[in-house]
């Protein structure tokens, strides 16, 4: 009985190491788990399109020394060529 639950216990520990261990790899890479992030965080507005995005999902890009957020590549790129 006492070896049974010993056992148990093992792969309990084993199983919530493993998920751990997958959970920090997959996570580590990716800036954003974006369905983590989106409750609670800040709204940033695309000065291209004007649509508020979360700023976890929003590029990131600084031109002209001024940091703004977009909500695709391609708003960035159009920004990007008008204020140049
Ligand atoms: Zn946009």
């Amino acid at each position: 009985m006492i070896k049974l639950l010993i056992l148990g216990l093992l792969g309990f520990l084993a199983y919530t190491f493993f998920t751990l261990i997958t959970r920090s790899v997959a996570g580590g890479k990716r800036a954003v788990p974006s369905h983590k992030t989106r409750q609670g965080e800040d709204m940033v507005q695309d000065p291209q399109c004007g649509t508020y995005v979360p700023r976890g999902d929003a590029i990131e890009k600084t031109v002209g020394g001024q940091k703004h957020y977009f909500c695709s590549a391609r708003c960035r790129d159009e920004f990007i060529a008008k204020n140049r």
